[in-house]
């Protein structure tokens, strides 16, 4: 087995170390098989996440600001009745909701469920769960609607 395709040499001393050495043993030079330019490449992407990051965490923050789902109401929770569809119901809260679960077992639309859950105007936490199965309401509950 040559072991030589594991060598390289250090781009501080030019002793030869393991490309997998975090450190030079011979002058201690941290990364010694990184050369500069790929030390400048690392750090530019580093710094390239973190301001992406930002920039998608500020997007989300005004995002959010800008256009607040509207919240669910108990007069528009009382009109919520079995059978409607998931677009009436959208129609009458004026909101999509949040899909929180989606099961569909794949024998059959009319079988395949989803939980919609929209926040209330109550007190914070306040919310609505809407059952739909086939696409239709099937089952409805609230808490703290106002
Ligand atoms: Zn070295």
């Amino acid at each position: 087995m040559n072991y030589s395709n594991d060598l390289t040499t250090c781009k501080t001393c030019g002793g030869t170390i393991s490309k997998n050495a975090g450190v030079c043993p011979h002058c201690g030079a941290h990364e010694p098989t990184w050369s500069q330019n790929k030390k400048r490449a690392f750090l530019v992407c580093i710094f390239l996440i973190i301001f992406i990051s930002f920039v998608v965490i500020l997007i989300c923050v005004l995002g959010d600001n800008g256009a607040a789902p509207e919240k669910i109401t108990l007069s528009e929770f009382n009109r919520i009745q079995t059978g409607m569809s998931y677009s009436e119901v959208c129609e009458i809260i004026g909101s999509k909701g949040e899909l929180m679960s989606a099961v569909d077992l794949d024998i059959g639309y009319e079988y395949a469920t989803q939980i919609y859950t929209w926040w209330g105007n109550g007190y914070e936490g306040s919310n609505a769960n809407i059952t739909f199965q086939g696409g239709k309401v099937v089952a409805k509950a609230q808490i703290g609607l106002e």
